[in-house]
């Protein structure tokens, strides 16, 4: 069966196809257009695109359009994206504001598009379905829990695959099963001993920090929303919910100033005096910019912060994993986080951090106690999996 994967931004659109059979999902092609204006015009050039590069005949070739959809109130999992979960989502809108309104518009037109094409989406937060409820709650009334004022976790589809691509790099077939079979068998499958322990890093435009204890999530430093945790590109990260009434009421700014502020103008950006590019960010910091330098500390400082946190968590370290664009091409900012952690365990070989970029390698010292890994990440195929295994199970 072929799957269509269609990654939605607020002005773009990615897309990957696959040919999935029996065990194995095949990538055929892939593509993608930026600062799309008009989405149902650009659905339709891809699937022209499709049909000219001999992909498919007509849209009723796709088994299914896969998506990866952040977060939608009392809804997880893998699902089918029809007009109920929509409108759940739609309910959390202020919550992924970057997020949910281009996702929600997206949907609505592949479904216009293609309507008798089923839509799936594996939501970000469905890895965090087994962390430790003491790991996922805020110190709120009863009554905000009650509104899902909690923490979710996301990049669940990079997270999970990271967890199961480490497991089999570290030779643990049972803990790889496990990962693979999560949403089947509800994370019940039995793994050996000893534990595994890795630490999951997927630095970007977005960044997020997951433990992974024998293959089910601990926790994620993203918590309620997609806004928080480390500094992101232009998105604010951890930040006290004080500094929000204090910063509307002393500047006079309205809500939906300081949202935007929070969204646009903050994390990287805002402390760099306005990069968002790690590649801008490292080449200002080079000429001497001091803030951009800052940036890359924070940026820094918060991971070691949540490695740390994880490690603890863990009782330790079998495996700590560099993904996504900021930790795969980016050997220097890899070895300042790992800088001064011998005695934990983390001992890098320079040699081979520099020689990886953007390849799967390990990266650490042949008798170093923990491997540090750099694995490319690959959420679209885990989305392709999840949908054909909805498709196949219902
Ligand atoms: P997103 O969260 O948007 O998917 P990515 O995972 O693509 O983000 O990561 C984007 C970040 O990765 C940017 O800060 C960019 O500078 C950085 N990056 C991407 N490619 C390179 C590269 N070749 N060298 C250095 N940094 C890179």
């Amino acid at each position: 069966m072929k799957i269509l994967v269609a990654n939605l931004g607020s002005t773009s659109l990615k897309y990957r196809l696959f040919e999935c059979s029996g065990d194995e999902e095949k990538l055929l092609t892939q593509g993608g257009y930026e600062r799309v204006s008009n989405y149902a015009e650009t659905i339709d050039q891809a699937v022209q695109c499709l049909k000219d590069g001999g992909w498919i005949n007509s849209e009723r070739d796709l088994a299914a359009v896969g998506f990866k959809p952040i977060l939608a109130k009392g809804i997880t999992g893998c699902v089918r994206m029809d007009e109920s979960v929509l409108e759940a989502m739609e309910s959390y809108r202020e919550i992924a504001p970057a997020h949910n309104p281009p996702y929600i518009n997206g949907v609505r037109q592949f479904s216009k598009c293609m309507p008798d094409t089923p839509l799936i989406g594996l939501f970000e937060t469905a890895f965090y379905q087994w962390a430790p409820e003491a790991a996922m709650r805020y110190g709120v009334p009863e009554s905000w829990f009650d509104l899902g004022i909690r923490r979710w976790g996301y990049h669940g589809a990079s997270h999970k695959f990271i967890a199961e691509r480490s497991a089999e790099l570290l030779k643990r077939d049972d803990v790889a099963t496990r990962v693979r079979n999560l949403y089947v068998d509800q994370g019940t499958s039995p793994v050996e001993n000893p534990e595994l322990r890795v630490v999951s890093c997927h630095l970007g435009g977005s960044s997020s920090i997951t433990g992974i204890r024998s293959g089910l999530a601990i926790g994620n430093s993203l918590g309620l929303s997609p806004q928080s945790g480390l500094p992101h590109n232009n998105r604010v990260g951890e930040l006290d919910s004080f500094a929000l009434p204090y910063i509307m009421k002393t500047t006079g700014i309205s809500l939906e100033e300081a949202e935007s502020q929070m969204c646009n103008e903050a994390g990287l950006k805002g402390l760099s005096g306005g990069y968002n590019d790690i590649r801008d960010i490292k080449q200002q910091a080079a000429d001497g910019n001091t803030k951009a330098r800052l940036a890359l500390d924070v940026l820094i400082h918060q991971a070691r912060h949540w490695i740390g946190s994880y490690t603890f968590q863990l009782n330790g370290l079998d495996a700590l994993v560099f993904t996504a664009g900021i930790s795969e091409n980016n050997p220097d900012l890899r070895q300042e986080i790992c800088n001064n952690l011998d005695q934990l365990g983390i001992q890098l070989d320079p040699e081979k951090n520099k020689a990886t970029i953007g390849v799967e390698s390990v990266i650490s010292k042949a008798n170093s106690p923990v491997q540090v890994m750099v694995i490319p990440t690959n959420e679209e195929l885990v989305i392709a999996r999840e949908v054909k295994r909805y498709l196949t199970n219902n």
